[in-house]
């Protein structure tokens, strides 16, 4: 668990992109909503957080049903025609990919919806390699996401296949 209190970049602007980078720590500091996901225990219950504030509902997928695949992305509406999120989540990824490759795939809904609802299925499959560390675009977003979340990864994007 890294203390990011002692991060000398925490608070400042990120050298990529100019937005600020903020510890799960700092904004606790600073009026956070006292119910956010940052207020969740471990990384990965901060980005479940995240997830279900926005109805995206996250499934484990067992080894041998995901084809090599580190998630699937994909579209449903519910009984109420609200579209609802769906990420496939591999179960055998160790904690850190898990970690990474959940929040590019949370990324990729927020921020690349178009391309995502204009695949044709409006389905998408990560990758489970990662790919160089992204500047933009929801390689960087997923980046930021967990850096709040108290994770610092080499690189937080990964291959994409659209169906
Ligand atoms: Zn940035």
């Amino acid at each position: 668990m890294f203390d990011s209190t002692a991060d000398p970049l925490d608070g400042k602007p990120c050298a990529d992109c100019g937005v600020p980078l903020q510890s799960f720590e700092l904004a606790r500091r600073s009026g956070y909503d006292p119910n956010g996901p940052l207020w969740q225990p471990t990384i990965l219950t901060r980005l479940f957080g995240f997830t279900t504030s926005i109805d995206i509902h996250v499934y484990d997928v067992a080894q041998e049903d995901t084809d090599g695949l580190g998630a699937a992305i994909a579209a449903g509406y519910t009984k109420n025609n609200d579209l609802r999120g769906l990420i496939f989540l591999a179960k055998d990824l160790d904690y850190n990919l898990r970690v990474d490759i959940l929040a590019f795939a949370f990324a990729i809904y927020i921020a690349d919806t178009t391309r995502f609802l204009a695949s044709p299925l409006s389905y998408i499959a990560v990758g489970r390699e990662r790919s160089k560390p992204a500047r933009q675009g929801p390689g960087h977003l997923a980046w930021h996401i967990l850096w709040s979340c108290g994770r610092k990864t080499s690189s937080a994007t990964f291959d994409l296949e659209f169906f």
